[in-house]
């Protein structure tokens, strides 16, 4: 497959704050029009996006384990109950409610894990540095970024479950720490996400033999 020269080879360098082309600017270097500091690669990127990428692994261990919904119904007079994800999840689909169970299925487990394994394939092949059909991982790494805006779902259906129910009035509804593990898991995987330089895909030593 040809492959279409890459900017570093021409010895171009984009300017992420102005979009100035810039020619022939040392690596790292600054923007000659808005002093910015340029680079031809994120810097350091992989390691950055690999430390991200693990400590939203281990905070999705207590956002999954710990509770993020207090409920309580008030004219049955029984004690509240305490729901995880997962059986926040069950508790709707078993109520009948299985349009909510599904967004929170989707918002905070499928979705969620998805990103971990892509974001974790995207790294192991930039590392490798021999990536195979880099269009399609090119976009795999649009798509992840594009559900990005979307992942604070699960964060707005508790804050809006509580709204309806308290609202109601026929019960008490709070929600619980595991949401704030949950919406670090988040946050960081969205900068995991910015921190991963997709051009380091199109940096195959095959695809693009060292000039002499
Ligand atoms: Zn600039």
């Amino acid at each position: 497959m040809n492959t279409p020269s890459r900017a570093a080879d021409a010895g171009l360098c984009g300017c992420p704050v102005c979009g100035l082309v810039c020619d022939g600017v040392a690596d790292p270097g600054r923007c000659p029009r808005c002093h910015c500091e340029l680079h031809s690669r994120k810097p350091e990127s992989l390691s950055r996006t690999w430390a991200l990428l693990t400590a939203a692994l281990i905070l999705y261990v207590p956002a999954n384990i710990l509770p993020v919904m207090y409920t309580q119904s008030i004219d049955s007079g029984s004690a509240g109950r305490e729901d995880t994800i997962f059986s926040g999840v069950i508790g709707f689909w078993q109520s009948g409610s299985w349009d909510i169970a599904a967004i929170i299925f989707i918002a905070s487990i499928l979705i969620p894990s998805t990103k971990f394994i892509v974001l974790a394939v995207l790294l192991v092949n930039a590392r490798r540095r021999r990536v195979r059909r880099p269009a399609l991982q090119a976009q795999l790494y649009r798509a992840l970024e594009a559900v990005g805006y979307w992942s604070m779902l699960d964060v707005l259906v508790v804050g809006l479950v509580t709204a309806v129910v308290k609202f109601r009035g026929v019960s008490e509804a709070e929600p619980r720490i595991g949401i704030l593990f949950f919406g670090m898991v988040v946050v960081l995987t969205m900068l995991g996400t910015l921190a991963f330089d997709p051009r380091l895909l199109w940096d195959s030593p095959s695809r693009h033999p060292p000039h002499g």
